[in-house]
């Protein structure tokens, strides 16, 4: 399909399914639930759809009570999948990311768009729109708004929705993906009345009492591997419990790890009910995508990638400083 036929299709305000990845992050919600704003101005029946539940810090965006979550609306996911003449994949590029829902996508037979920049895109989408450079789906979504000529349509709300994404998906404007273009973008979205410095705020200062002191825990049990260039995390069942840890509490933890000039690669273990999950991070040149991808049945971005083990925590990070060679 031709973007062209997208635009048109559009325009006749069709059912449009948007999903985004599963563990939904700011640029995940952000990027759909500006999307899912224009197109309910153009007069589009719009589903927002969340693979699975994701941090209260995400839930101020303007659309969030919409949002249908996967565990707990499926009757009604199915139903809007069905039905949906175009349906959006948003900051994720292969359907097994999404599980389930990916099987519904699968099975739909309204058009699929994928607007993503992750590495290596799996082709199932009749249009792909994948910029592995850009900084975040949210940048990319605000050009599409532009290439469908909708970017009046966007308030200071959407805008906030959108630069929420820009912004976490680039450490508030600090990894090399960011642009000229990303800094232009989140410039008209400041002009058209998003407060930058609330989002940043309400992202960034919604710390709780717990999860500071969960923080602290992390770093005073961080090891460092000097020669490997590698700093390494870990959360284990029994932290669950103690500090009562909630969906979003371990985000950005990792990040501390590249805080060090001399550590290029920073990784964080969580042990879950059933499985091991990995987050990578790293500097310059040193491809946690690949390295994810090869160890860890993951993938991502160059410079932030996730995996998953179902070896024992132990074992997995075992494994892990056995080949981490950063
Ligand atoms: P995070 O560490 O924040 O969960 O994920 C970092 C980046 O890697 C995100 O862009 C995320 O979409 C991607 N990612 C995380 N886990 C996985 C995974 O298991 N498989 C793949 N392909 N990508 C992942
Ligand atoms: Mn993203």
């Amino acid at each position: 399909m031709k973007f062209q036929e997208l635009k048109s299709i559009l325009n006749r305000q069709p059912a449009v399914f948007i999903v985004t990845h599963k563990n939904p992050d700011g640029d995940a919600m952000g990027s759909s639930l500006g999307l899912a704003g224009v197109l309910k101005k153009k007069g589009c029946k719009v589903t927002v759809v969340a693979p699975t539940e994701y941090p209260a810090f995400l839930r101020w965006i303007k659309g969030n009570d919409e949002v249908l979550t996967w565990g707990e609306d499926n009757e009604s996911i199915k139903a809007r999948a069905k039905e949906a003449e175009v349906l959006f994949c948003l900051d994720f590029n292969a359907l097994h990311r999404i599980e389930e829902v990916g099987d519904l996508v699968q099975d739909a037979s309204g058009k699929k768009v994928m607007i993503d920049h992750h590495q290596q895109p799996d082709d199932f989408a009749d249009l792909m729109i994948s910029e592995t450079t850009a900084s975040s789906t949210a940048e990319m979504v605000y050009e599409f708004i532009e290439r469908l000529g909708d970017e009046e349509l966007i308030d200071g709300d959407l805008g906030e929705a959108l630069y929420c994404g820009i912004m976490t998906d680039t450490g508030s404007f600090r990894f090399p993906s960011t642009t000229p273009n990303t800094h232009r973008v989140a410039g008209e979205l400041i002009k058209k009345g998003a407060d930058h410095s609330m989002v940043h705020r309400r992202i960034y200062d919604s710390n709780t009492k717990r999860r500071l002191k969960l923080l602290g825990h992390c770093l005073m049990n961080m090891e460092v591997l000097d020669n490997q260039k590698t700093a390494l995390f870990k959360i284990t069942k029994e932290d669950h419990k103690t500090f009562n840890i909630q969906k979003g509490d371990t985000e950005g933890i990792v990040n501390y790890g590249l805080s060090m000039p001399h550590i290029k690669c920073a990784a964080f273990f969580r042990e879950d009910k059933n499985i091991i999950k990995i987050s990578f991070r790293s500097k310059d040149d040193f491809d946690v995508n690949k390295f994810a991808r090869t160890h860890f049945n993951g993938g991502g971005h160059i410079n932030a990638a996730g995996g998953m083990s179902s070896d024992s925590l132990e074992d997995a990070i075992e494994k892990f400083k056995k080949n981490i060679h950063a």
